[in-house]
Parts: structure tokens; sequence; C-alpha cells
């Protein structure tokens, strides 16, 4: 069985300020992207990767995979308007014998190899994907443009979802090819009706979306 990691890394990450994309950020010594492509690189379920770098830092990031000494990197590919879209790029270099994919956020670098483990053990059981969540521990309101109260959202059957997300490679190649857009993978699924199941998430997987994320995740290094 061959599992192929697509790893999307083109968002423009506008909120840390920078003059470059969120993926070349600086996390320790090195640019964000080099910590979730070791590790995938790593890890010993993961056979193939695909990199999805910014458009017009291709080079770059084919040069830091091959610093790091990354060889199942398989193809690099720039990445497109929406995230669907830059997953879209991904799959489309994932080749048909692939039996599973899992598609993880750079800007989720400190991917933990339990997790990639606890979302691909439900493909083996039927599902149609797995993604890892965690309880949200806040009390939830839903709240009009104004900030008046509408509602208490009862929040036992809520998750924060994270990635990696897992999929059988044909469940989300059928997803993707409806064109829609969604903020995970597996809402695309979900929209095609398939079966999603939640694992537990890990803390560690913090997405870097401003600078103080950045400083947080330095630390835990
Ligand atoms: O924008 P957001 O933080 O939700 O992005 C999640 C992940 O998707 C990031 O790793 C980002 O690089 C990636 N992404 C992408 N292409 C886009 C938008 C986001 O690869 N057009």
């Amino acid at each position: 069985m061959s599992v192929w990691a697509i790893l999307v890394a083109a968002g423009r990450g506008e909120r840390l300020g920078l003059d470059h994309p969120k993926a070349f950020a600086k996390l320790g010594e090195d640019p964000l992207l080099a910590e979730p492509l070791r590790r995938l690189d790593d890890s010993d379920w993961i056979d193939a990767i695909v990199l999805v770098a910014p458009p017009g830092w291709e080079e770059p990031s084919i040069l830091l995979a091959e610093e790091l000494g990354c060889g199942k990197v398989s193809a690099c590919v720039p990445g497109g308007e929406t995230r669907a879209d830059s997953v879209r790029a991904g799959l489309a270099e994932v080749p048909d014998d692939a039996v599973a994919v899992l598609v993880h956020d750079a800007a989720r670098p400190l991917l933990p190899e339990a997790v990639i483990e606890r979302v691909l053990a439900p493909l083996g059981e039927g599902w149609d994907g797995a993604v890892p969540g965690l309880p949200v521990p806040d009390t939830l309101k839903r709240v009009d443009a104004d900030g008046r109260v509408l509602e208490t959202v009862e929040r036992e059957s809520l998750y924060a979802v994270q990635t990696p997300q897992a999929f059988p490679a044909e469940v989300l190649r059928r997803a993707v090819a409806t064109g829609g857009d969604a903020t995970d993978c597996a809402a695309l699924v979900e929209a095609a009706g398939g079966r999603v199941k939640v694992v537990p998430g890990d803390p560690l997987l913090l997405k870097v979306t401003t600078a103080d994320d950045l400083a947080k995740i330095a630390a835990w290094l």
C-alpha cells in the first residue's frame, strides 16, 4: 500500500505581515516549511511527498528539500488561489496506484508521528476519511454583526479540526473533482457524502497565523 502526502504551503500568510510567503517565515534557524517537510520525510507511514509551493517559490522549495535530504519529495508544484485549488494541484501529481493520501498544512509544523498513525488507521476500517480534532474548551456563542448574542451553542459535540487529514486516494479525487471550495479537505469529502471520523488531535499542531503563534511554536521546538 502506498501512502502519499500532500504538503500544502502556498498560503500568503498576510496576517504575519512579511514580504515573503508564510512557508518561508523563520522558525528557529530554518524556514517554517522545513519542519513539516522533514517530519513527513522521516515518517515510517509516508512513501512519497508532493510539495505545493507558493507560486514563484518552487525553486527555493525544491532547494530546501534537497538541503534537508528529503528523498521522498516526488514533485513540487505551485499552489492555487484557494487551499482547495492547492490540494487539487498537488493531487494531480499523485499517481493512480496510490492507496491513501494524507493532506497536511505546512502552517502546522510540529507534526507528531502518532497523529499520522491515528488518521491512517480508520481507512483500514472502511472510513472515507479521518481528521485529528480537539474538543472545544470554551463556551461557544453565536453572535450577530452588532455583537449581540443570539444563542449559546451546545459544545459537547463540537471539535476544532486540524491536519493531517487522511483519505482513500479515490475518495479524495472524487471529492476535489467537484470543484468546490472549503477550509479543509474533509468538508469536500463530507459534501460528497463521505463518512469522516475524528481521532484525537494534538495541541502541538497549532496553526501559524500570527507572529505570536510562530514565537509559541519556536519555543516548543
Ligand atoms: O490559510 P490557511 O491558514 O487556512 O492555510 C492552511 C494551509 O493551506 C497553509 O499551510 C497554507 O500554506 C495552505 N494554503 C495553500 N494555498 C492557498 C491557501 C492556503 O496551500 N491558496
